[in-house]
């Protein structure tokens, strides 16, 4: 089975956001936990979720992915940042369970000069506060690009994060395209190598989603800025190769590149076209 979406706006609800994946072709989809900015999130609506759950196993659905405000950091050198970041993904640890059996993928954080040895233990930290080990959710480490004081520049990085984790059969990966290839990882010519070493340091039993986008910005430039499929430094022959990668092709795909609902449908219909 392919299973490939977007990233949808959670305004309307569950079921919603999964008729919105069907009308576009998708049979999965990423949003938004609570509004980035001011961090509110929706009372949950249990006729919602009931009706969500029934429509999205009559379609076929897979994992759905939850994504936290990008705007918290667990690794902030400001306690009051961190408690912030810890309330929240708390709070999300206890809603994702209304949905279970789903994933949930955060930003590890900024170290902001701390360094990122210093980081990487707040995030662990974090993590240990909020895994519950009743907990049916995958809690996914988004792999960054390396722009600023970022942690989880690297596989390194994010497998030290991994190590720290008491309840560490609740965290994996999301691999972000544009993200690792902004970071250094020649996903373009050296697809086999990059996962040879994602297999060496982490484990590919560990990666559990990608992000699909291209990128604005050329190989290794260390930026975070997403470009549509096939107008951007990896182009449409290495996101071919990726979604048919036999060590990948089990992984639900979610865009999130600049695109309204229609430009969302092209890509997907895209992407079903070159999967072999
Ligand atoms: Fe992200
Ligand atoms: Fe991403
Ligand atoms: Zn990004």
């Amino acid at each position: 089975m392919f299973y490939i979406g977007c990233h949808l706006s959670a305004s309307k609800g569950f079921l919603h956001m999964a008729k919105e994946a069907v009308s576009i072709g998708a049979n999965t989809f990423q949003f938004f936990t609570r509004n980035p900015r001011g961090f509110a999130a929706k009372d949950i609506d249990e006729a919602d979720v009931r009706a969500f759950l029934e429509y999205t196993k009559e379609n076929g659905f897979g994992k759905i992915l939850a994504h936290a405000p990008y705007t918290l950091n667990p690794s902030s050198a400001d306690e009051r940042v961190r408690d912030l970041a810890l309330r929240i993904m708390e709070d999300d640890m206890e809603r994702m369970e209304y949905i279970p059996g789903n994933l949930y993928n955060f930003h590890p954080g900024s170290h902001v000069g701390q360094g990122s040895e210093k980081g990487i233990e707040l995030t662990a930290e974090l993590l240990n506060t909020i895994l519950k080990p009743e907990q049916t959710t995958t809690v996914l480490l988004e792999t960054m690009s390396g722009k600023g004081s970022e942690i989880g520049r690297n596989f390194e990085e994010l497998k030290a994060i991994i190590d720290k984790v008491e309840l560490s059969d609740k965290v994996g990966v999301c691999l972000d395209t544009c993200h690792v290839h902004d970071g250094g990882y020649d996903i373009v010519n050296n697809l086999d190598g990059v996962l040879d070493e994602f297999d060496n340091i982490i484990g590919l039993d560990r990666l559990h989603a990608i992000h699909m986008n291209d990128s604005k910005n050329p190989f290794e430039s260390h930026k975070d800025r997403h470009e549509k499929i096939g107008e951007g430094s990896i182009g449409v022959s290495a996101m071919k190769a990726i979604i048919n990668n036999p060590r990948l092709r089990h992984l639900p795909i979610f865009l999130e590149t600049p695109n309204e609902l229609d430009g969302y449908a092209k890509e997907i219909a895209l992407l079903k076209e070159n999967r072999e």
